[in-house]
């Protein structure tokens, strides 16, 4: 089933998540939903708030368009810097929610993941590194109500503005943000 997606300027992409409790087959339905959803919208990355539950679920499928399809499902995602020589590597990044804007993030290299699965099970990834830790940061700021627009240089802001400020104004009016 394909879920609405929030955007920018909804209330919901602003709060902080709940930790998910027993892992039920309802919410690992709604995994599978949000899965759907995300490829839809030819997305690498959504987490729960995007689609108007605010519970710390996460799900990514990095695959390349030509390779075969490669989804992890992350229930209460914990993502950590690792310590050490990391220094902070800036790459474009989008986002589901705020359409139509590319731009650059610092974030740190490698971090260390670590996450419940469909089955239940504790995965706990260290040193994961490109894209993969860059979308579990990501995904793991929306759990905490943050935007990677908020993270982005004042010269993209200032760029930007305009395109946000009409986004927030498009989901207030319409008073979207609590599908
Ligand atoms: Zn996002």
């Amino acid at each position: 089933m394909i879920l609405p997606i929030n955007t920018y300027g909804s209330s919901i992409l602003r709060k902080k998540a709940e930790p998910v409790g027993e892992i039920t087959p309802e919410l690992v339905e709604l995994a599978h939903n949000m899965l759907e959803t995300m490829y839809k919208a030819n997305g690498v990355g959504l987490a729960a708030p995007q689609i108007g539950k605010s519970i710390r679920l996460v799900v990514i499928d990095l695959a390349k368009e030509e390779e075969e399809r490669d989804p992890i499902i992350l229930f209460n995602p914990k993502v950590e810097p690792e310590e050490g020589d990391n220094p902070l590597v800036s790459d474009e990044e989008g986002c589901l929610s705020v359409p139509d804007i590319w731009v650059k993030v610092s974030r740190p290299g490698k971090v260390h993941l670590s996450y419940t699965n469909e089955n239940g099970e504790r995965i706990d990834i260290r040193n994961a590194e490109g894209k993969l830790a860059r979308c579990a940061l990501h995904e793991v700021d929306h759990l905490n109500g943050i935007l990677f627009v908020d993270k982005i240089s004042v010269a993209d802001k200032a760029m930007n503005a305009s395109k946000l400020k009409r986004m927030a104004k498009e989901n207030q009016s319409s008073g979207n943000s609590a599908l």
